[in-house]
C-alpha cells in the first residue's frame, strides 16, 4: 500500500506556498488531498510549469485510490464505483457508498416492466438529514433474443435516466443492448471464460466498463483482468461468484477478503479492482418470497460489510430495502466527522407564539429524532441546535461541548427575543442536560423559563401533556 501521509503528498508538491489553490500553504493542500477535497490539478504551478512535471507524475500515483475507480452512468446519475484506499473504514474512511442494482427483465410485459423501472428510479428514504435512493437498475436477459433485451433496454432509458447493468453472457445480447444504451455507459455483466474475447470487442467498440466473471476461481479472474488491462480495457469490476448459502457462501466472503487484502494490504495491482455481489442470487434458492427477500436482504447486509462495490438486488419491499439502506449509510459516513446539521434555530409545523421550544445538539441523528417526533405528533415548535460538532447530548455535556453558555449565546446569535416570540418565555432542555437549568435560568436573567423535558425525545408528547403551557 502507498504511504498517504501529508508529508509525502507535501514532498510532490512545489513548496511555496503560493496561495494560488486558495490554500494558504501546500501542506494544507496536501491534507485536502487525502481527504479529497481537493484535486490535484487545483495547484496549478504543479501542472503548469515543466520542472514539476515529475512529480505532477508522482503525486498522481500515489493520490490515485488503491482500488481503481470506475464510473458508471453518464451525467447527473453517474456513480463512482470503488476507489476506496482502506480495508476498514476506522482505518480512515470509505468514500463511495456501493450502489444498489435493482433487477428488470426483458421477459416481462411492458406495463409492469415501466411500473417496475418507476417505482425503482423514486424510491426514496429520508434519513438522518439525506435521501436515500436505489442507484441502478440491471436489465437481465431471460429470454436470450437480442431484439428483445435492445427492446427492454429502449424502454428502460425512455422510463429513467438511471445507470443500467447490461446482464447477459451472450455478446449477440449485449451487443444489441449496447446499439441502444452505450452513449449512457452502462455497465456490461459480464465477460467469462467462454466469451471473452468477444466482449472484450464490444467493450473496447463501445467504450464501456465491464464485469469480469470467474465465480469461485481467483485464478481465473486475476488471468482475464491481467489481459483485459493488457488489452487496454481497465474499467474492470470482478465477479467472484455470489453463493445465496452454505459452504460456498463462506467460500465467497472468503474470496472477497482475499481479493481486498491483496490489493489494499500487499499492493497487488493486477487485482485491485471493485468486487460485484449479487444478494438476487437469494432468489434462485426459494420459491417462497418473504424467505428469498430475508435472504437477499441478509446477504447484501453482508457484501456491504465484507466492502462490496456494488450490489444487485431483486427485492423493493421495505422491509427489504430498509435494513440495507440503513446499514449502508451508516458504514458509509467518514468516522471522522460526526453526521451533523447546520446549529441554529429550526421550526417544526407551523409556530406561534404559544409553540415550547426544544433544546438539542447538532448531532444529526439526535436532531432527526427530535424532530420525527416532535413532527410526528402534530406538535408546532422551535428546535435550536446547539453546535457540539456533531456529538449528542449526553457525550457533549460530559465532554463541555454543550454548556449553559453556549445555549444562551445560541439564542442570542439567533436573535431570538423571547419576550416577543414567546406567550411563555421558556425554553425545554434536554432531560440529560438538566442540571444546567438552575445555572440557565441565571444566565437568561431569570426572564426565561427553563423547563427539563424527557431524556428520551419519544416521551415528548407525553411530556407535553403534562407541562405544556408551563405553569406560572
Ligand atoms: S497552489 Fe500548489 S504550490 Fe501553491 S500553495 Fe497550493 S499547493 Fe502549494
Amino acid at each position: 500500500m502507498k504511504e498517504k501521509s501529508p508529508l509525502n503528498l507535501y514532498k510532490q508538491l512545489p513548496q511555496t506556498n503560493c496561495g494560488k489553490c486558495g490554500e494558504q500553504t501546500c501542506m494544507a493542500f496536501a491534507a485536502g488531498l487525502i481527504a479529497r477535497t481537493r484535486k490535484v490539478e487545483e495547484c496549478t504551478p504543479l501542472v503548469d510549469e515543466k520542472k514539476y512535471a515529475k512529480k505532477l507524475d508522482a503525486l498522481k500515483t500515489i493520490v490515485a485510490p488503491e482500488i481503481r475507480l470506475v464510473y458508471v452512468g453518464t451525467g447527473e446519475k453517474q456513480f463512482k464505483v470503488g476507489g476506496e484506499d482502506v480495508m476498514y473504514r476506522h482505518l480512515m474512511t470509505f468514500f463511495n457508498k456501493p450502489p444498489f442494482a435493482y433487477d428488470v427483465a426483458d421477459n416481462m410485459d411492458e406495463a409492469k416492466l415501466v411500473e417496475r423501472v418507476k417505482k425503482i428510479s423514486t424510491w426514496r428514504k429520508f434519513y438522518i438529514g439525506k435521501w436515500e435512493r436505489i442507484e441502478m437498475i440491471a436489465v437481465r436477459s431471460v429470454t436470450g433474443d437480442p431484439a428483445k433485451f435492445a427492446s427492454c433496454v429502449k424502454k428502460v432509458q425512455e422510463t429513467t435516466d438511471y445507470p443500467l447493468i447490461l446482464c447477459s453472457f451472450d455478446p449477440k445480447v449485449l451487443k444489441a443492448g449496447l446499439e441502444v444504451a452505450a452513449k449512457s455507459r452502462p455497465l456490461v455483466y459480464a465477460a467469462n471464460k467462454d466469451n471473452w474475447q468477444e466482449v472484450a470487442k464490444l467493450v473496447h467498440e463501445f467504450n464501456v466498463p465491464v464485469v469480469l466473471s470467474a465465480p469461485f476461481d481467483l485464478d481465473a479472474l486475476k488471468s482475464m483482468a491481467t489481459t483485459f488491462e493488457s488489452m487496454g480495457i481497465s474499467d474492470l469490476v470482478l465477479d467472484i461468484g455470489t453463493a445465496p448459502n452454505g459452504k460456498k457462501l463462506q467460500e465467497s466472503l472468503q474470496n472477497l477478503l482475499k481479493l481486498r487484502r491483496a490489493a489494499l494490504e500487499e499492493g497487488q495491482r493486477d487485482i485491485a479492482y471493485p468486487i460485484i455481489a449479487l444478494p438476487i442470487n437469494a432468489w434462485f434458492t426459494t420459491t417462497d418470497p418473504v424467505r428469498a427477500a430475508y435472504w437477499e436482504s441478509v446477504l447484501t447486509a453482508t457484501f456491504v460489510i465484507r466492502g462490496a462495490a456494488i450490489l444487485v438486488k431483486h427485492s423493493i419491499e421495505p422491509h427489504s430495502v430498509m435494513p440495507d439502506m440503513h446499514l449502508r449509510f451508516n458504514i458509509y459516513t467518514d468516522p471522522r466527522t460526526p453526521v451533523q446539521v447546520k446549529p441554529g434555530l429550526h421550526t417544526v409545523g407551523t409556530v406561534s407564539k404559544e409553540s415550547p421550544t426544544f433544546v438539542t445538539t447538532n448531532f444529526a441523528l439526535t436532531y432527526y429524532t427530535v424532530e420525527s417526533d416532535i413532527g410526528s405528533n402534530n406538535i408546532a415548535a422551535r428546535i435550536m441546535s446547539i453546535g457540539t460538532d456533531g456529538i449528542g447530548v449526553q457525550a457533549s455535556v460530559a465532554g463541555g461541548q454543550l454548556t449553559p453558555q453556549k445555549i444562551v449565546d445560541s439564542f442570542k446569535e439567533a436573535g431570538f427575543d423571547f419576550a416577543s416570540e414567546m406567550a411563555y418565555p421558556s425554553i425545554v432542555l434536554p432531560g440529560m442536560a438538566a442540571k444546567f437549568s438552575g445555572e440557565l435560568e441565571d444566565l437568561f436573567g431569570g426572564k426565561v423559563k427553563v423547563l427539563v423535558g424527557p431524556e428520551d425525545s419519544g416521551r415528548i408528547a407525553g411530556w407535553m401533556e403534562q407541562n405544556w403551557p408551563p405553569k406560572k
